[in-house]
């Protein structure tokens, strides 16, 4: 896609910020150590790009979604985990509140969200119910003004981080599957929720994965956030915004790993010739380049037909997210032959992309998940 002057220029101030701000320095030290940055917070904050795709009247920079893909494309170019940060308050944490809080709850919870001052985790995941997520068995119970939760949410993005969790329990045990099912804003501050251990991960350390326990909160009802026991639907609406994002971080990756390839495999010497000039390298760079290019057209075609409101938006965001993710798991793959020896050495950025790469396969819906989301948008 031709991009505009003004998608251009935004283009060239998120890449400007990403490889100024995010150093090598501090690439290595959240891979290595994991924890949390605040300071590239509280700075991606001051640029408004918490808010990037949130509504000005929030607080939120009114951009749209081809906007926040290019952010989030160049943000996950110079670093994947990084890009989790602007990507999550403009995707899964904001999600459900537009989709469906009250005047008031948007009021409350929506800037905050946009300056960085807070933060709200989406905790759908069980330890039982992962891709079927309507096995959720996180019971909320009807006690008067409250509702009591109960219940274990597992591997939620930023939770020990977090202020706020929307969190998806069953009120109507009697509705089976996906039914009966609502959302809550629950203040991490509540007596009652605790914290798992932060998880060891393969990638995107630096930003702390956690269970989130909760035993007897007492949730005020001015916090059921949207209709009773129609939570499911609204997650699915947020999913597919954050499965576009999740896309927009593999295409980056994907990028990252491609530029990286074009630059060893011309510096690289063997049999007395860069080893560019063999057509078994520079082939696989072909394919890399041209799958790239195929990913980076059906994401921002299906950002602009997310906003024009198109009725099968829904399913192109699943089509890019499982297109875009294979496909930087292939790249990433590629990446890391082509540097050989050196590739499997933490020295080379290659191999932490290889690592970052493997997770978008998997959260916000598996590969396999999309697909049903497909096939079942095209067998109706
Ligand atoms: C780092 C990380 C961060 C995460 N962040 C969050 C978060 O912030 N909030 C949140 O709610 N969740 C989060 N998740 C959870 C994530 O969304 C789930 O891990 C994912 O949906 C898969 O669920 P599962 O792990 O239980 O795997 P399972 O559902 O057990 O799947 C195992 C395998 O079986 C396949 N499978 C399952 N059902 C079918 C089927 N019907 N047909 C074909 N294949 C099938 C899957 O595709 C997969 O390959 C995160 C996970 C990770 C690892």
């Amino acid at each position: 896609m031709i991009l505009s002057d003004k998608y251009k220029l935004l283009r060239k101030n998120f890449r400007n910020f990403a490889e100024t701000e995010f150093t090598t320095e501090i690439q290595e030290q959240l891979d290595r150590e994991g924890g949390f940055n605040w300071d590239l917070h509280y700075k991606m904050a001051k640029y408004g790009f918490m808010g990037i795709k949130l509504p000005v009247e929030y607080g939120g920079q009114g951009g749209d979604t081809l906007a926040y893909v290019l952010m989030v494309e160049e943000f996950a170019r110079v670093c994947p985990v990084l890009s989790i940060y602007a990507n999550t308050p403009n995707s899964l944490g904001s999600g459900p509140l537009l989709t469906c809080g009250t005047p008031e709850q948007k009021k409350k919870y929506i800037p905050p969200l946009a300056s960085g001052e807070k933060k709200i985790v989406f905790a759908l995941t069980e330890p039982g119910a992962g891709s079927d997520a309507g096995g959720t068995l996180t019971r909320a119970v009807k006690d008067g003004e409250y509702y009591v939760l109960s219940g274990r949410k597992c591997f939620i993005s930023g939770a020990p981080l977090a202020d706020y969790a929307v969190i998806y329990a069953k009120t109507n045990p009697a509705l089976k599957g996906n039914k009966g099912i609502s959302m809550f804003i629950v203040d991490m501050k509540l007596p009652g929720v605790s914290l798992g251990k932060p998880e060891l991960k393969m990638g995107i350390n630096g930003y702390p994965t956690s269970d989130i326990i909760l035993e007897n909160v007492r949730v005020h009802e001015s916090d059921l956030l949207g209709p009773l026991d129609k939570g499911f639907s609204t997650a699915l609406k947020t999913l597919d915004g954050g499965r576009l994002g999740v896309a927009a971080q593999s295409l980056g990756i994907a990028q990252c790993c491609l530029e990286e390839s074009i630059r060893y495999a011309k510096e690289r010497k063997q049999f007395g010739r860069p080893i560019a000039k063999f057509q078994a390298i520079s082939f696989m760079i072909a394919d890399m380049a041209t799958e790239i290019e195929a990913a980076r057209e059906m994401i921002y075609s299906t950002a602009l037909a997310k906003d024009a409101g198109e009725k099968d938006a829904p399913m192109k965001c699943s089509m890019c997210k499982l297109f875009a993710s294979e496909m930087a798991n292939r790249v990433a793959y590629k990446a890391v032959q082509i540097h050989g020896g050196y590739g499997y050495m933490r020295d080379y950025k290659v191999e932490r992309m290889y690592r970052d790469a493997r997770i978008t396969t998997i959260y916000e819906g598996t590969s396999q998940v999309q697909q049903m989301v497909i096939a079942g948008n095209l067998l109706k």
